[in-house]
């Protein structure tokens, strides 16, 4: 069995799908060859001779390609000028990659069209057993540390307060709405930086996470809880949107920093900063909006841009995790390289086992058949 790892083609993407550490730990559980393109760590710090010590096969694009079995990728398969990734896996090969299928459907369609097999590290289901494998809150983590030191580079004074012999500074005000994954990695970051640190979410059950990492949970007079389906959020109605906004105009006022990561899975983010809201900010602070992506929390956010509005600054950068790139490559190979080996794969027959839920949650196509989406879990 040959896996290959080809550099990423997606402009700007410096991550890797895999470190020189599980090339080492795959070549010992049995596979019989680790392709990695020349250069396909680089961008993370992981050089060739890394790799080759590790017992990789350094190769040209065309070997990956036309001689994995598996190919293990961070984004997923697209084409990118005259070079078509899709196009390039072997018939009746097997790609794992990040692929949002939902979002994707052109992809997944060329992919079936190419009889491949298709698994979305996105898709695997948020179970317990699953939390090796669970990449997307891997890059979360990530995205909600290099958010607060994002923050921190465009913003003009200490995080922590001091008492100096020029003076005495007073600690920043940090906001972080949405407290899922990144909103608590943010929360935590900040607060390690010495920032006062307030924490909103819809889900009042993570009230006790928020002030555990030292961090005020301020709340709305309004009763609504905002936990759907398998514990992600759900949409809120109007009148608790309404009582949350208002709650954000007084905070504008008063905190330097803020950070957006509000998200209701499968549906755009919700605008909960509105302009008014920006300008009435001071003069010199900062919004970092996570949920640029999706279309952004904050309506002044433009995505995948830095930029400005009035005298705030706005970081919609859509990129964090690749901006932090050997600590996301290295979290990122752990999480597919423990995956691939929960699924046997040195075994011949490569026994994709519909039976195991992350398996059946994650299968995007099984040689050329679309395999529509699994039920999601039940709550817990
Ligand atoms: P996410 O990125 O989908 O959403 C971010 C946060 O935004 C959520 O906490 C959500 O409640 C909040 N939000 C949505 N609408 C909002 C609004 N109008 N105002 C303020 N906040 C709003 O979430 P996530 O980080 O992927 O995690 C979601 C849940 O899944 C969490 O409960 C998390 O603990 C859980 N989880 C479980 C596992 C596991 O068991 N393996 C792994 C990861 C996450």
């Amino acid at each position: 069995l040959t896996i290959g790892v080809p550099l990423e083609i997606f402009p700007g993407e410096r991550r890797v799908a895999i470190t020189p550490q599980n090339v080492a730990l795959l070549l010992k559980k049995g596979v019989s060859r680790v392709l990695i393109q020349r250069g396909a760590g680089e961008g993370a710090q992981l050089l060739d001779d890394a790799y080759e010590k590790a017992g990789a096969t350094l190769v040209d694009r065309d070997a990956i390609w036309s001689q994995s079995d598996i190919v293990l990728k961070v984004r997923s398969p697209h084409s990118e000028g005259a070079f078509n990734e899709i196009q390039a896996l072997r018939q009746g090969s097997t790609v794992i990659s990040f692929l949002y299928p939902l979002q994707n459907k052109p992809i997944v369609e060329a992919l079936a069209a190419r009889g491949v097999t298709a698994f979305a590290m996105d898709r695997i289901p948020r179970i317990s057993r699953a939390q090796v494998f669970d990449a997307l809150s891997s890059m979360a983590n990530i995205a909600g540390y290099k958010a607060v030191l994002e923050a921190s580079n465009h913003f003009g004074r200490f995080l922590t307060g001091q008492v100096t012999a020029a003076g005495k500074i007073p600690p920043s005000k940090v906001l972080v709405i949405g407290a899922g994954v990144a909103g608590l990695s943010a929360i935590a970051s900040a607060r390690r930086m010495g920032a006062i640190v307030r924490g909103f979410d819809t889900r009042p059950a993570v009230r006790e996470q928020v002030q555990s990492l030292g961090a005020e949970f301020i709340e709305v007079d309004f009763q609504e809880d905002g936990a759907g389906q398998g514990g992600y959020a759900k949409e809120m109605s109007k009148e608790f949107i309404d009582a949350e906004m208002k709650l954000f105009m007084e905070q504008a006022k008063e905190v330097d920093i803020i950070i957006t990561t509000a998200l209701i899975p499968g549906r755009p983010a919700p605008k909960l900063i509105t302009k008014e809201m920006v300008a009435a900010m001071k003069p010199g602070s900062v919004i970092v909006d996570l949920a640029a992506e999706a279309g952004g929390n904050c309506e002044a956010t433009v995505p995948g841009k830095l930029s400005n509005y009035k005298d705030v600054t706005i970081i919609g950068y859509t990129d964090l995790p690749s901006r932090l790139p050997t600590q996301s490559s290295t979290l990122y190979s752990n999480n597919i390289t423990k995956y691939l080996l929960s699924m046997a794969p040195q075994d011949k027959s490569f026994g994709i086992d519909f039976k195991d839920e992350v398996v059946r949650g994650s299968i995007v196509t099984l040689n050329g058949e679309i395999i529509p989406p699994a039920a999601p879990p039940a709550p817990p």
